[in-house]
């Protein structure tokens, strides 16, 4: 399967600098900035800095140290934003939206780490 990257999606702009964020963290792979229209108190996306389109495409063509460093990253924005556990935080969500039929809007593989109060359902309750 071909995964063409779009060098003009708006979070390649955002890493080049074209764009400003509000950055929450940044590691030698990965970094991750405050969602524009969050969803709940704590909303940050995690995006590593290499050109992946969506999660399939990461974990087939990321290297293991982009991968781990990616992983205890988006690890490090929800203890460092207070909604981890282990940082005393009472938990939160992490989403990939993936292809159309996950409803990915931007083209650069991303994560979202959501918290900092009670969320709804991850999805509404089928019908019957
Ligand atoms: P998705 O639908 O999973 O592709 O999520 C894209 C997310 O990017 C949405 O939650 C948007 O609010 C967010 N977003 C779009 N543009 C920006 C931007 N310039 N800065 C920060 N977040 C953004």
């Amino acid at each position: 399967m071909s995964h063409d990257y779009d060098d003009q999606n708006i979070f390649a702009r955002i890493l080049r600098g074209e764009i400003p964020c509000n950055k929450a963290l940044e590691s030698e792979h990965t970094f991750a900035f405050h969602d524009i229209q969050p969803q709940a108190p704590v909303h940050v996306l995690v995006i590593p800095k290499g050109p992946y389109v969506n999660a399939d495409h990461f974990a087939e063509a990321a290297s293991d140290p982009e991968i781990a460093d990616f992983t205890r990253a988006v690890a490090r924005v929800a203890r460092e934003a207070g909604v981890a556990e282990a940082a005393g935080g009472n938990g939160y969500r992490i989403i990939a939206n993936t292809g159309p039929d996950g409803r990915q809007d931007v083209p650069h593989f991303h994560v979202h780490v959501i918290g900092g109060e009670r969320l709804g359902r991850m999805l509404p309750q089928r019908e019957g």
